[in-house]
């Protein structure tokens, strides 16, 4: 993947993951999905980057 062309359209600070754009706080996928974890999400932090991929 060529992490030069980050999306401004998708801010991410997990710069742990494969598909982080390294040189700034944003992703390098074109898209990615969004889930959740849980039956009823009520918070931020139920929700998940489905995208995620560990480097
Ligand atoms: S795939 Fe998800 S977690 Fe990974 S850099 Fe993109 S937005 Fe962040």
């Amino acid at each position: 993947m060529d992490k030069t062309n980050y999306n401004h359209s998708i801010r991410c600070s997990v710069n742990q993951c494969a598909n982080h754009a390294q040189s700034d706080d944003y992703c390098a996928l074109s898209q990615i999905r969004v889930g959740t974890h849980e039956n009823d999400p009520r918070d931020v932090k139920c929700t998940d980057c489905e995208s995620f991929k560990i480097r």
